[in-house]
């Protein structure tokens, strides 16, 4: 039987051929040292989750698993999507501690080692906080602010500031995690769903090491979208405190009618007023339709109940195969060198 496996590094990568052996160089000796602090026998796994990528992503993560006992990967059949691909190495994962990654060098690897630190120390997720994000573009900033200041308005149970999926959750919360079965994946707000001790230790994020950003607009409008709707149920309700108020209005409103035409006789109503009675209740009418579409669509969704990801093929691992197929020359030359396209 292999050692123990105390730490369990996930890595979704998409399109990414031009990071993997960057990252492995540099967060190898970081976690050589977060694993002194553990104890002599005391090993790690990298499990990367392709999430369908086109380029040779997968070539490379099939050579490095070959070639590295503490290497393997899970390829999924199409691209999922970032959280998805989480979840697939979360599922994986066999250490007593787990931290998710990003392939692009932007989580500096070297914070893992103050996170085992503050795990040894009692704490079950170490949270790492981005101090400075300046690496990132202004609108990403701007955005993901307003994201976080409106979302934690809103939500049931606070979601910090700044605190990507970078961070490390001991086995008691990875399991916890793990129960938790819903189909619009938030890791940022699954992973603070859970609770237990939290310590948190603040980072600068760095520029992307090689590649470029795997999100697109639309995708992170989907995200956020699915942090609202999953972490919250205020949208929904406002509108019945709001349909009150104006149920109440509209009945002094009526009243008043009803005196005046009392009073002064009938007049021709007017139709400035009509209007914008018609159109700001009918414009209402149709943002709550909207927010209400909004999750019954992840509610149709939960209720079909299909698997998060599907895996096209899996490979590597602690203990690797003794008829391990023989390297081919000429490999490892092409992965020490980051790969053009
Ligand atoms: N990623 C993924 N699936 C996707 C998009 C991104 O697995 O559909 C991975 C990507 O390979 C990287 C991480 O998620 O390891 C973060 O992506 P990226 O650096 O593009 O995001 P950013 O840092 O710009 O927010
Ligand atoms: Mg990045």
């Amino acid at each position: 039987m292999s050692a123990r496996v105390a730490l369990s590094i996930i890595v979704p990568v998409f399109n990414e051929q031009e990071s993997i052996s960057l990252f492995l160089e540099r967060a190898r000796p970081a976690v050589r040292d977060a694993l002194a602090l553990i104890g002599p026998d005391a090993t790690a796994e990298y499990l990367f989750v392709d999430d369908g990528s086109s380029d040779r992503t997968r070539d490379i993560l099939a050579i490095l698993a070959r070639m590295n006992g503490d290497v393997r990967y899970a390829a999924l059949s199409r691209n999922f999507g970032k959280e998805a691909a989480l979840a697939a190495g979360i599922d994986r994962a066999l250490g007593d501690a787990v931290i998710p990654i990003d392939v692009d060098l932007q989580d500096p690897p070297e914070v893992i080692v103050s996170m085992v630190r503050h795990w040894l120390a009692g704490a079950q997720v170490v949270n790492a906080r981005r101090i400075d994000r300046s690496t990132d573009s202004r609108f990403k900033r701007w955005s993901a602010q307003g994201f976080y200041r409106i979302l934690n308005r809103l939500a049931d149970y606070p979601i910090p500031e700044n605190v990507g999926d970078f961070r490390l959750l001991d086995r008691q919360a990875v399991d916890a995690v793990k129960q938790l079965s819903e189909q619009a994946r938030f890791n940022k707000g699954l992973f603070s769903w859970v609770g237990f001790r939290v310590a948190t230790i603040d980072y600068e994020r760095e520029a992307r090491g090689a590649g470029t950003t795997k999100w697109r607009l639309r995708k992170l409008w989907g995200l956020a979208l699915d942090g609202v709707t999953s972490s919250t149920t205020m949208p929904l309700r406002i509108w019945s405190y709001l349909g009150g108020l104006i149920a109440i209005m509209a009945f002094a409103y009526a009243v008043a009618l009803i005196v005046k035409t009392i009073v002064t006789g009938a007049d021709t109503p007017g139709y400035a007023s009509i209007m914008v009675a018609v159109l700001m209740l009918g414009g209402l009418n149709l943002m709550s339709l909207g927010i209400i579409g909004e999750y019954l669509g992840r509610v149709a969704q939960e209720v079909r109940k299909r698997p998060l990801y599907v895996v096209a093929e899996e490979a590597g691992g602690v203990a690797p195969a003794t008829s391990a197929a023989p390297v081919q020359s000429g490999d490892e030359e092409w992965i020490a060198q980051p790969i053009r396209a």
